[in-house]
């Protein structure tokens, strides 16, 4: 995992390449800017696995204004990617696609909505529907509960049993603490005005756009964005980067998404969270890990045996090898916890034919 320190990465960027721009406040929100392809630009925090874990941004240039897909998970976030859109140029966003319904892509749309009024938010019914719905309302304890895991996070520091290459990591998380406490307080969610179920094309003689849903995956209702002239396609988080995300997901279906992912003839896919990837060799890794997740657990779950007999018998540190090395104390919680806790319970669910009901981050 890349140990760099955030906003040592950040001043060294706005040292380097920006300095004729008015400085940005170095927060852990603040993000850069790289081209992905001609007219595409990628606005991220370097290292996906520090906190705050936020949605990669992606933006389009077509004629007649930007289409930027997710907005950034916070306020602060939403001020940053904003800035970092007008050094393009004086065009205006004109549309923000939501890839799902996690706040981590969508709470800093309030920037988006202050800097361009009027601009449209589109998103697939099923995000609409959570985003208005049970599912997002956590955001209303989003600031308390990152409260109590920096709490978490100190006793980890102070815990002789931890490793310290664990704690390397919890010294970031905890750093970014305030930060991320003060960021998260007062969120609004804006839920899109334009929805679609299967596709919307965003036409343009330079930079076409499709907008698809191509069944559930991460969540019930992720779009991808394809543009075919750039081959350039964001995928949410359907291919997180280098670690996937679980959380409410349905691995099944999951799988058959991103085999449809592998069949586009993309250049460069930009996941939701992470570095872009230019050929399929992470999607295969994906397609692997659940098609092994669903193998180990089927057979368990026939004979009879419930969720927490079923975790004790997989070998989960060889799956979790293939994403991050032994040595890498933080690389194996986040791991934990962003993938394999929820994988684990949303295969069982699967397999046993309980709903996987969506909610939370
Ligand atoms: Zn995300």
């Amino acid at each position: 995992m890349d140990t760099r320190n955030v906003s040592t990465l950040i001043a060294g960027f706005i040292t380097a390449g920006l300095a004729a721009a008015p400085p940005a406040p170095v927060d852990g929100f603040a993000r850069v800017r790289v081209q992905v392809a001609d007219h595409v630009w990628l606005i991220h925090r370097p290292v996906a696995t520090d906190a705050p874990f936020e949605g990669n941004t992606t933006v389009f240039e077509q004629e007649d204004g930007y289409v930027v897909v997710d907005a950034g998970g916070a306020p602060p976030a939403g001020d940053h990617i904003v800035r970092l859109i007008r050094e393009l140029g004086p065009k205006r966003v004109k549309a923000l696609v939501y890839t799902h319904y996690h706040g981590d892509h969508n709470l800093g749309a309030g920037a988006f909505l202050a800097a361009w009024p009027g601009l449209q938010i589109i998103s697939t019914a099923a995000t609409r529907a959570n985003m208005t719905g049970p599912a997002m309302a956590y955001v209303k304890t989003y600031s308390t509960s990152y409260a109590g895991m920096v709490d978490f996070g100190r006793k980890r520091l102070d815990d002789p049993a931890v490793p310290a290459s664990e704690k390397e990591g919890w010294a970031r998380f905890v750093a970014a603490g305030p930060g991320m406490v003060a960021g998260y307080r007062d969120l609004a969610v804006h839920p899109a005005g334009l929805t679609f179920t299967t596709g919307i094309t965003l036409q343009d003689p330079v930079t076409p756009l499709e907008i698809t849903f191509l069944g559930r995956a991460n969540t019930d209702g992720d779009a991808i964005v394809w543009a075919p002239r750039q081959r350039v396609l964001a995928s949410g988080d359907i291919v997180v980067h280098p670690i996937p995300y679980a959380s409410a997901c349905f691995p099944g279906e999951w799988i058959e998404v991103l085999r449809r992912i592998k069949a586009y003839d993309f250049a460069v896919l930009v996941p939701g969270h992470g570095e872009p990837q230019k050929d399929r060799a992470y999607l295969d890794k994906l397609i692997w890990v659940l098609g092994e997740l669903r193998g180990q657990v089927a057979p368990l779950v026939k004979d009879g045996l419930d969720l927490e007999q079923v975790r004790a018998r997989l070998d989960l540190a060889r799956l979790r090898r293939a994403f991050v090395a032994d040595e890498d104390g933080w690389g194996r919680f986040v791991m934990g916890a962003v993938f394999l806790g929820d994988i684990v319970k949303n295969v069982y669910q699967e397999a046993k034919g309980i709903p996987i009901v969506q909610g939370g981050s």
